[in-house]
């Protein structure tokens, strides 16, 4: 069993400004403690170069007049919204991006690798298709599950996990239902979607599933989330393919969010991921790289639980940057683990009339 680590040098130099949060030493940090760690070391583990996404491949998700658009603000700098501008060169690393992407799921389809991590930027999740938004280009997610399905992978489970709401994914699929998209999402929190009655449209209903977490949320409550509604609905849906936004904002040190997911935590999650992959698809999942902005204290340590457990290494090596226990302790909400367990009957109650494995209990 292998696993691949999609990774270009290219993903360090993005930027659109030295304090923005989605900064280059997001991986650069990230890639520092990897070595640290000895993960390349490890002959399961390949580090593969990715490749440019095709001009067809990212029309299969956006319109022609935004891509047109973008790769013209790019060459002199531009901007889409309050929180993403338009570098210059941004057009050539986010192609780079979605293709880290295609090559993450190329490798796993065609039997290379058991599984990878796509662990790259810019982010893509809240890319729609006529236009970017909060840090996204292009939606690298999308992209690639788009190519999956012309390779013969039909149903594909979108399981999104970022701190903030897949909307640009959601939009993509919300009238298809031969995409499972599962999110979890902290509410309030941009972009200000992903209630649990967003449940999808026309032959694409119920194929959307929203679960907000209140602020506070941990790991025993997102646990509960996955044990509770993805397993079940996942098994159920039965995809040929697995594919994670992983976005490590849920962390307890994260300067964006408010969530109180631990690096181990994050380790839990992917594991429980994998084994749903094994039982239901051969093994075949492809986590990609979305948010995680706590750069120094938790990107490093979360990516690496994201690996490990797609590895299949032992978790307990996974440590939580210790001075930041205090925090952990602000961070958690006892109130959080009541609002999650309402928001879990409110999801099972409005989606049990299209999945029959949310109909026992309560
Ligand atoms: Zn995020």
């Amino acid at each position: 069993m292998r696993t691949g680590i999609v990774f270009h040098p290219k993903y360090l130099e993005h930027e659109q400004s030295p304090t923005h949060p989605e900064r280059r030493e997001r991986l650069a940090y990230t890639l520092d403690q990897l070595i640290e760690e000895g993960i390349f070391d490890i002959d399961r583990i390949m580090m593969i170069q990715p490749r440019k996404a095709s001009l067809d491949e990212i029309l299969e998700v956006h319109e022609p007049e935004y891509i047109e658009f973008l790769k013209k603000e790019s060459e002199k700098g531009g901007i889409i919204d309050y929180d993403t501008n338009i570098p210059v060169g941004v057009f050539e690393t986010a192609i780079l991006s979605a293709g880290g992407a295609l090559k993450a799921a190329e490798i796993v389809a065609d039997g290379l690798v058991r599984n990878a991590f796509a662990m790259i930027r810019p982010p893509g999740h809240h890319a729609k298709p006529y236009t970017g938004a909060g840090f996204c280009y292009l939606n690298n997610m999308a992209i690639m599950v788009k190519f999956l399905q012309k390779k013969g992978f039909e149903r594909v489970l979108i399981l999104d996990w970022d701190a903030h709401h897949g909307d640009g994914t959601q939009e993509i699929f919300y009238e298809d239902d031969s995409v499972l998209f599962i999110s979890t999402h902290q509410m309030p929190l941009y972009p200000g979607t992903g209630y649990p009655d967003e449940t999808g449209k026309g032959k694409g209903e119920g194929y959307t599933i929203n679960i907000p977490l209140p602020p506070g949320t941990s790991d025993e409550e997102y646990l509960l989330v996955f044990d509770t509604i993805i397993e079940p609905v996942a098994k159920e849906f039965d995809p040929d393919f697995i594919a994670v936004s992983a976005g490590q904002d849920n962390h307890f040190t994260d300067p964006i969010t408010d969530l109180a997911l631990t690096a181990r935590g994050y380790g839990e999650l992917m594991k429980r991921a994998v084994n749903l992959a094994e039982k239901l698809c051969n093994g075949r999942i492809v986590a990609i790289l979305e948010g995680g902005y706590s750069v120094e204290h938790a990107l490093p340590y979360t990516n690496l639980a994201i690996i490990s457990a797609l590895a299949d290494l032992d978790l307990d090596f996974i440590r939580e940057p210790e001075s930041y226990l205090s925090q952990l302790r602000w961070r958690k909400r006892s109130y959080a683990a009541e609002k999650v367990r309402d928001n879990i009957r409110e999801v099972k109650s409005l989606h049990s009339r299209y999945w029959r494995s949310l109909r026992t209990d309560g």
